[in-house]
């Protein structure tokens, strides 16, 4: 099958989990279709066959294919962000779902102040505790919350998770509805605070079903990543 026609697959698979929710039914879903490791053309294929949103996980090569892109699209950073990158980060990306520690965060404000942005962000949480993975750990998000409420130069829009890759995808359903709490908690006293972005392509119907209301796929669209560049990373 074509991209163009995984996405609308896809698509077909999101309103029917959607069918199964227990939480704002009628909430827009926002699928990121993932890039990362295609070449622009892939990504042009993605817009063309009707993607609004576009995520990539390291600045450099999002840099370099956005230079030839030539489409209008809502540009995700979904990848770990080094401080290092955060200057290019801010004026590559609409929304940056990684951001996981006061440095990074304090970094982004900055970055953003000097080129006059407010910078639209994520905290992304790592629920499971899982040593390989990025992600504030949980007891330390209300401190990282804290600051990027504050910070003058990011709007915080709500959380991001990976789930753990469990052998058994059910297993998953449970962190998934705990986010969804924690959202819905955390949204009552916020503005514009909009987006829980959870769900990938092995388990992005559960993560609909649980309340995600932004799903990153790229297999289930592009098919398996090639290993030729040397880019792939587990994540
Ligand atoms: C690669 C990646 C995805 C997409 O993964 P698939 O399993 O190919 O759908 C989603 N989120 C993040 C953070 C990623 O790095």
């Amino acid at each position: 099958m074509s991209a163009a026609e995984n996405f609308r697959a896809v698509l077909t698979e999101i309103e029917n989990a959607r069918k199964n929710r227990a939480v704002a039914k009628d909430e827009e879903i926002i699928l990121v279709a993932v890039t990362k490791n295609h070449g622009v053309e892939v990504m042009r294929e993605a817009i063309d066959a009707g993607a609004k949103n576009i995520g990539e996980n390291r600045v450099q090569e999002a840099a370099e294919k956005f230079q030839t892109l030539n489409r209008e699209v809502t540009r995700h950073l979904i990848g770990h962000l080094q401080t290092n990158k955060v200057r290019q980060a801010v004026k590559l990306f609409d929304l940056i779902q990684s951001v996981d520690s006061l440095h990074l965060a304090e970094a982004l404000d900055k970055a953003a102040a000097q080129i006059g942005k407010i910078q639209d962000v994520l905290i992304q949480i790592n629920l499971a505790r899982e040593t390989q993975k990025s992600g504030v750990a949980p007891e330390d998000l209300n401190s990282l919350i804290s600051f990027v409420d504050s910070a003058k130069n990011l709007r915080l829009r709500g959380l991001m998770m990976i789930a753990p890759n469990f052998s058994d995808v059910e297993e998953c359903r449970p962190l998934f509805a705990q986010m969804r709490k924690l959202f819905d908690e955390l949204k009552t006293s916020r503005k514009a605070f909009d987006f829980l972005s959870m769900g990938m392509t092995h388990d992005y119907k559960i993560a609909v079903e649980e309340g995600a209301n932004v799903v990153r796929l790229g297999t289930a669209i592009f098919g398996e990543r090639s290993l030729m560049n040397g880019n792939h990373r587990q994540v």
